[in-house]
């Protein structure tokens, strides 16, 4: 089977012959590599003008639909992908994280673009910020896709869920996408490319596929591209000094190798629950993936007083790892990518026992089961010891991509963290203690060093998701030799392919812009009460100003009575006094809110069918009896709900007091029913 390129909207064999990729099983061809002959400015240019122009048409959740609609259509042909998979060497389980693991990315992503995202192409970022004395001038910083195509340039490991975890948030962002799978398990990625682009969900142009090297690709790039990329540090590197990255000052996230730690905290003794956690992830971590995980342990950091029990520990426990062909449901763990890799792994194995001991494994000879040990790329756990970690330099900078790990013993709480700290910036590290006071002291010594941290104990065992999984909801980087960068995170993840812009303006200017009314901008008062409009005819702006309320020592009294809130300051005119906020005795801030509730709520049947909650409640004087309140409500944003029929209408609202001061400011969240959805209650109505 020759690859294909996916480019300029077909499917393109390389011009030449190519490279052969061959089974991590037993040594056989499963397909031909190259992209010779591919036009690299014609992808770029396609990408830019067809791909981005399509997916920036999109608002967030029609993007976020349509991630919705590849996850699923891509579940349809997991079969495909999992028989594939075994040719990279993986087990079914390794096959879960990637297969699985990677839809499942889309699905969050999906999800979290509908509940976190504006329907709208515009993200604003955080509140307008005042900048003149008197608001007519305001700040405010908003989000705009990268006008140019995002390169993805991915590590073996990880076929398909290393392009769905970048996919994801680049679709989500609006920037169209250039997948450059690494060559050896290429042919996972090339299947699960050709299933989506059938699927014929995604816009033409938002994805493009190079099987093979990426030619003059890097130097077509400018300020409006991306390239995210995941490999080892030595090609990251090479990369990022590319003369054309450095005069373009080009996007240029990576994501690298890291020496991950796990420390084991002095409390977690043999016989406790944290030292059979410890045990268990390490095997876990060793084996998973044959130990070709970013994210994997590869220091052990244990007290020097444990680390006997420990090594005896994990050796009989290695020694009951099955290694074979990952077809075989009795194997526990596969093979590495290639033959190249497992030679490269031997050689760092080799450095790693300059400065330590090899306590279990053998390099060359162990048992495989239902394989060839000679054409299968196949290679058995191997733990190391080293004596003195704090004068070893290997166990701290070699990184074996295989599974192997060091017991490093540490004396104090001082050395295991320097010796965290030695790995020079890591994706993951890990913590196992029952004792909060060692997981504060570390945790606080480690997180500079860690894009993410574990904390595992008894408590959160059963329902950890392990040292070595990155989330989609969870930042996934690190920094130094883990490559500086951060992907993943939710929505942060997203903002990597865009541009954050800070605006300025008026408010009324910069509220048609943004969507997402600013005080100060133009305000409207309609002729019914805006609850009477429906989602489309209520505009941003539309405006409410109520009538007056006083507040008198009553309401303050049976407002106390009907909740139970006796609170001093609201019961005891000398206590109230006492209080250096307060002159006497206040009216309960969330009397306020009631009260406010009842000047601006409209009685009547209407499109508002609830109020989902307040966000940014600030009480910010005190209401004394006497006080005369009234509120304005204004239409800040409004967040069409596509598959429910109505929209969620954020209210900014304000309650001022007789002298004009404001005593309480919030958003108020309402569901709005649409002019469809209306109709349908009323007809419901009528007919029942
Ligand atoms: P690699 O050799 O650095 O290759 C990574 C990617 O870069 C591959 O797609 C490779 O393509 C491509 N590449 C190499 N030279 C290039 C060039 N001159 N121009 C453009 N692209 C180029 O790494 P790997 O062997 O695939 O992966 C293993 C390493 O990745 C380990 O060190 C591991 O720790 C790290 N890793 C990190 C993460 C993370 O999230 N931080 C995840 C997985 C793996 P070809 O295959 O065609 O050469």
């Amino acid at each position: 089977m020759k690859l294909e390129s996916f480019a300029q909207g077909r499917w393109q064999p390389g011009a030449d012959e190519g490279n052969a990729l061959l089974s991590a099983v037993n040594g056989v061809p499963v397909a031909r590599i190259s992209s010779a002959g591919l036009d690299f400015a014609g992808m770029v240019a396609y990408a830019r003008n067809v791909g981005g122009a399509g997916l920036r048409r999109l608002t967030f959740h029609q993007r976020a639909a349509m991630l919705k609609a590849l996850a699923k259509g891509l579940m349809e042909h997991k079969r495909d992908f999992y028989s594939l998979s075994t040719s990279t060497g993986a087990t079914r389980a390794d096959s879960w994280i990637d297969i699985d693991g990677g839809i499942s990315t889309l699905f969050v992503y999906s999800s979290k673009g509908r509940r976190e995202l504006p329907n709208d192409q515009v993200l604003v970022d955080g509140p307008a910020e005042i900048v003149s004395r008197k608001g007519s001038f305001v700040g405010q910083h908003i989000f705009t896709p990268m006008r140019g195509v995002a390169v993805h340039i991915n590590a073996f490991n990880f076929p398909c869920w290393g392009m769905l975890e970048k996919l994801a948030p680049t679709l989500l962002a609006g920037m169209p996408a250039i997948v450059k799978p690494a060559s050896s398990t290429a042919y996972l990625t090339e299947l699960m490319v050709r299933r989506i682009i059938e699927l014929d969900i995604l816009p033409e142009g938002a994805l493009q596929l190079i099987c093979g090297s990426t030619g003059d690709l890097l130097g077509l790039l400018d300020c409006q591209d991306v390239v995210s990329f995941t490999g080892s540090k030595t090609t990251a590197d090479k990369l990022r000094q590319h003369p054309n990255i450095i005069a373009n000052s080009v996007r240029f996230a990576a994501e690298t190798d890291s020496l991950n730690c796990a420390v084991l905290g002095p409390d977690a003794v043999s016989g406790t629950p944290e030292f059979d956690l410890y045990v268990d992830e390490i095997i876990g971590e060793i084996t998973s993936k044959a130990g070709q995980k970013c994210t994997a342990i590869r220091r052990i950091i244990a007290p020097r007083e444990s680390s006997a029990a420990l090594v005896s520990v994990l050796a009989e426990r290695l020694s009951q790892v099955r290694v074979g062909n990952p077809a075989n449901k009795d194997i526990d763990m596969g093979a590495l990518a290639s033959l190249a890799q497992r030679e490269e792994v031997r050689e760092r194995v080799r450095e790693l026992a300059a400065e330590g001991e090899i306590v279990f494994g053998d390099t060359q000879k162990f048992d495989v089961i239902d394989a060839d040990p000679e054409k299968g790329a196949f290679f058995a756990p191997v733990l190391l010891h080293c004596e003195n970690p704090g004068t070893a330099s290997a166990p701290h900078d070699v990184e074996a991509f295989g599974p192997v790990a060091t017991v490093l013993p540490y004396d104090d709480l001082d050395q295991a963290a320097r010796l965290a700290h030695r790995g020079a910036g890591s994706l993951a590290g890990s913590i196992y203690t029952h004792d909060d006071e060692v997981a504060r002291a570390l945790a606080l010594e480690l997180a500079p060093y860690h894009g993410r941290l574990v904390l595992i104990n008894r408590d959160c065992a059963a329902e950890s998701t392990g040292h070595g999984s990155p989330l989609p909801h969870l930042v996934h980087g690190g920094p130094g030799r883990a490559g500086g960068s951060e992907e993943l995170g939710g929505i942060r993840g997203v903002k990597h392919y865009m541009q954050r812009t800070a605006l300025q303006g008026s408010p009324a200017t910069l509220t048609a812009v943004t969507n997402h009314w600013i005080r100060g901008g133009h305000q409207h008062e309609p002729a019914v009460h805006p609850f009477m409009l429906t989602f489309e005819e209520l505009q941003i702006g539309d405006t409410l100003n109520t009538a007056e309320r006083e507040i008198t020592i009553a309401d303050i009294e049976k407002f106390a009575d009907l909740s139970g809130d006796h609170f001093y300051a609201h019961m005891s005119e000398a206590d109230a006094t006492r209080n250096p906020f307060f002159d006497g005795r206040v009216a309960h801030g969330y009397f306020i809110v009631s009260a406010a509730a009842g000047l601006f709520v409209h009685a009547p049947f209407g499109p508002v069918l609830a109020n989902y909650g307040l966000d940014n409640l600030r009480f910010t004087q005190p209401v004394y009896p006497g006080d005369r309140l009234k509120v304005r409500l204004s239409c800040k944003q409004k967040t069409y709900r596509a598959e429910h029929g109505y929209g969620e209408v954020r209210w900014d609202t304000e309650v001022t007091n007789q002298d004009g001061e404001i005593v309480a400011a919030y958003d108020v969240l309402t569901m709005v029913a649409t002019a469809d959805k209306m109709r349908e209650i009323m007809g419901t109505q009528e007919s029942g």
